[in-house]
């Protein structure tokens, strides 16, 4: 049997998965990981935690995961509290929970490319027409053209991404304003890199409380170091998460997922001690790579767009050749490396340098 043979819905036909790499390699610097594993601290506190509760695993978890919702709402702080937060298996199953609330089919989705690819396929996937905008040449969106293709195309809901994936570029919150002013529908900030933007850079919550059509997303995939969890959130006006209670499947985090996340958010302080380190290894790389004579993009994540490259998928196989697993994402010509370790970046700019 061949996937075309299937009786599979006539927009699914023809697309692909989506496919970042999962290779062992020495040195894995392709799905903006934090490079540094739990505590000995926090892996006895998780170990426990579950333990306690393991005897009650015949049980459904809470399937509103009030406490965890109220611990994610107390580390947001902006006076959020849990009942202005929703949390999900990852800020990948938000996002596809606020598509299948708040698009559908006859509505459209925009972003504005080049971004993270996942928003254009959870919107296919959600039977939402997806409508790409352009950013500019130094990647920032300019409002006046974000404005005009708002009112053109009148889109059910708009994503922001900010720092923004693949490119590392954080938006004005008064650019975020406007487009929600202009903005029909929902407005979705996804603030997935938020924690490793320079100091001072402001987050949409702060514009919360003007726009109840605003939704920002957040991840502990990444500055928190839990991706294995699998845990993301949003906040929101509280009619926002009345309507995706609408879509969510029955008990969606289970209960050694929300054990998991409250016992990292209780070790948040020490998690989010590697964000320094990361922010530094992140501008020694910029300007590591501009002084090679490399096109950098300016990051405020844990990434780095770089480029300039003929072939870039002759670069990316042959750091891959010397052990190091980058991403091939981008405009065609640029590479994306994710901030590890300090050894790790030296392991890829050796290895970068050779090819060079
Ligand atoms: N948003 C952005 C911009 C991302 O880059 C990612 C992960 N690559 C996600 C959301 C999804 O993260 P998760 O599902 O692990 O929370």
């Amino acid at each position: 049997m061949r996937l075309e043979d299937l009786p599979i819905r006539d927009d699914l036909r023809g697309m692909s998965p989506y496919g970042a790499p999962q290779i062992d390699v020495p040195v894995r610097l392709n799905t903006n990981e934090n490079p540094y594993g739990p505590s000995e601290a926090l892996v006895a506190d998780l170990a426990e935690a579950v333990r306690r509760g393991a005897g009650e695993l015949n049980r459904y978890p809470d399937r509103d995961a009030t406490a965890l919702r109220a611990d994610l709402a107390a580390y947001l702080g902006h006076g959020l509290t849990g009942e202005r937060v929703w949390a999900a298996n990852g800020s990948n199953e938000v996002i596809q929970q606020i598509l299948l609330a708040f698009g559908g089919p006859g509505r459209t989705a925009m972003g504005f490319e080049p971004s993270y690819s996942m928003h254009r396929l959870l919107s296919l996937g959600a039977s939402t027409e997806w409508v790409p905008a352009a950013r500019e040449d130094d990647f920032g969106i300019d409002p006046d053209k974000a404005v005009a293709a708002i009112e053109e195309h009148r889109p059910a809901i708009v994503f922001l991404t900010s720092p923004n994936n693949p490119t590392g570029t954080a938006l004005d919150p008064e650019v975020v304003a406007r487009i929600v002013r202009a903005a029909p529908g929902m407005v979705v900030v996804d603030e997935a890199y938020f924690e490793f933007a320079r100091t001072g850079t402001p987050s949409a919550l702060t514009l919360l409380p003007d726009h109840p059509r605003l939704i920002v997303t957040r991840t502990m995939s990444k500055a928190f170091a839990m991706a294995g969890t699998r845990l993301g959130y949003l906040a929101a006006d509280p009619a926002v998460i009345e309507a995706l209670l609408l879509v969510r499947l029955p008990y969606h985090l289970s209960t050694l997922t929300q054990t998991a996340a409250r016992v990292a958010l209780s070790h948040g302080r020490e998690l989010l001690g590697t964000v320094d380190a990361l922010r530094a290894e992140r501008d020694a790389t910029v300007t590591w790579l501009r002084g090679r004579g490399l096109a950098v993009a300016d990051s405020d994540a844990n990434f780095v767009l770089f480029g300039g490259f003929d072939d870039r998928h002759a670069v990316w196989q042959a750091l891959l050749d010397r052990g190091v697993l980058i991403r091939e994402v981008g405009p065609p010509g640029w590479l994306r490396v994710s901030i590890g370790t300090s050894e790790e970046m030296a392991a890829f700019r050796a290895a970068l340098e050779e090819i060079l």
